[in-house]
């Protein structure tokens, strides 16, 4: 049996490895990468350009001669696949280091491209100085312009995840910033009450953030010197394009069935509408078990675990993947920020009746230190009082609270559930009603 996988990541190599644990002896587990760089996170990438962390190497996660000489995976290099050819079963593609051609014979095949970000049709945009954060090279180059030009003023457009990791890294290492965001808030999968604690948060550390304007284009001469938008031109030395993602899917054949976003649609068992094709990752779907639908939630978290239960199917152990509650979190200068299943305006839009209830509070004893805050916003059906979803924002204990909101969602736990749960106490940890149960304790 040969086991071929696109795509030597997260999704990837999480199959691989768990393909080289179950598979017979005899059978081959053959990785193409159109890069030359193997699992690595690139979650850490923000930090590298702070010095947070020291380079880029800190990040890759395991050598390509481990999946060669300790997991016996043939991992190549330079390998691009621009062709499947789902009758034959043989993928083909160019080696990207000398322009030859290649071709392999699969009996499993996994898709597991990730995504590429969106570089809208901008005038101006072959000038130096704009950058796009996904990739270890996008990264040293991001990091070359900024120690070769002395660039002090930076504009971000997109004020999502990255953009504001982005932000906070760039401050960090001294740069005026400027966020320019389409929208009216910060971070759209937050409801606006919470996303405003993100803007005071931003004037506080002096980042420039400017709302309801569209980048037309860049300006310069070589290199950018400004960005236009319908209402303004702004000078910077360095741009940052940050506004959404677009699933490696490109070259897949028509017949294989993908979402609105090019996503490739799967079965909880990481199979695709092809006898013998799994896909896995940012480029696959997601089920989002609020929504009860697939959605595209590009996140390592659901990378990792996508890609271990496609390699456990593919090489014979049934398992399904149930899905996601959209589980993500961020820090953005002094504060910690997560969100879990829908927001209220997602709430809304999807027809379901519910409320939402708010409670900032001290996330540890007030008697044992006053200096720390969260805010807790809960979403929940009005009939059943199940929970729909979270957003906590504060200084301390914030991931703590998610994941437990993140529990409760992928059980269809209640707000009842939830106040009356067994969670730890101790001064120095919560208080004696956990923020979480104070907030809850509002929906009785
Ligand atoms: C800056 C940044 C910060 C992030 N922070 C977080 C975070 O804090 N938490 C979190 O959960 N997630 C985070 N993510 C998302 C996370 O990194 C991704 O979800 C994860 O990497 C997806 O893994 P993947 O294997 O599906 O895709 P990828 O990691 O994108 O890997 C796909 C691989 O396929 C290769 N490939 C693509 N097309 C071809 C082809 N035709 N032929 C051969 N090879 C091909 C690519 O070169 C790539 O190596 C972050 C992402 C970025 C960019």
């Amino acid at each position: 049996m040969r086991y071929v996988i696109i795509g030597g990541d997260a999704a990837g190599m999480s199959a691989a490895m768990q393909i080289t644990r179950n598979k017979s002896e005899n059978d081959e587990v053959i990785t193409l990468e159109r890069g030359n760089i193997y699992s690595y996170g690139q979650c850490g990438l923000p930090y590298v350009v702070s010095g947070t962390v020291e380079s880029t190497e800190a990040v890759i996660a395991r050598s390509i001669d481990f999946f060669r000489e300790k997991a016996g995976i043939d991992a190549r290099v330079f390998h691009e696949v621009t062709n499947v050819d789902v009758q034959n079963q043989i993928v083909s593609g160019t080696i990207l280091d000398n322009g030859e051609s290649f071709q392999v014979h699969y009996d499993r095949l996994l898709i597991a491209t990730g995504v590429k970000p969106k570089k809208p049709e901008w005038e101006g945009n072959e000038l130096d100085g704009i950058f796009t954060l996904k990739t270890i090279p996008d990264t040293e180059n991001i990091m070359h312009y900024l120690r070769t030009t002395e660039a002090s003023q930076a504009t971000i457009i997109g004020g999502g995840f990255i953009g504001l990791e982005l932000a906070e890294n760039l401050i960090e290492r001294g740069l005026h910033v400027r966020i320019i965001q389409r929208g009216s808030q910060l971070m759209n999968p937050l409801d606006e009450d919470m996303a405003n604690l993100l803007l005071e948060e931003a004037k506080n550390h002096n980042i420039e953030v400017i709302f309801d304007e569209s980048v037309e284009a860049f300006e310069g001469e070589g290199a950018v010197s400004a960005v236009r938008t319908d209402q303004g031109t702004y000078q910077t030395d360095i741009a940052f394009v940050n506004v959404g993602i677009t699933p490696n899917t490109g070259f897949l054949p028509s017949s294989l069935h993908k979402g609105d976003r090019h996503e490739i649609i799967t079965n909880s068992y990481m199979e695709t509408n092809i006898a013998n094709i799994y896909a896995a990752g940012d480029c696959a779907t997601q089920y989002h078990l609020i929504k009860q639908k697939n959605d595209l939630v590009p996140l390592g978290t659901h990378a990792n675990k996508q890609g271990m239960v496609a390699g456990l199917n593919m090489s014979g152990t049934r398992m399904p993947f149930p899905g996601i509650v959209g589980a993500s979190i961020l820090k953005f200068c002094g504060l910690d920020i997560g969100r879990t299943g829908i927001s209220e305006k997602e709430a809304r839009e999807l027809g379901f009746d519910c409320t939402s209830v708010t409670k900032t509070s001290n996330p540890v004893a007030n008697y044992y230190d006053e200096t720390n805050w969260i805010k807790i916003k809960l979403i929940y059906e009005n009939s059943t009082k199940r929970l729909l979803g979270g957003q906590v924002i504060g200084t301390k204990g914030v991931d703590k609270r998610l994941d437990v909101i993140s529990t409760c969602l992928y059980q269809g736990l209640l707000t009842t559930d939830l106040l009356l749960l067994d969670l730890s106490y101790a001064p120095p940890f919560n208080s004696v009603w956990d923020p979480l149960q104070q907030t809850a304790k509002k929906t009785l």
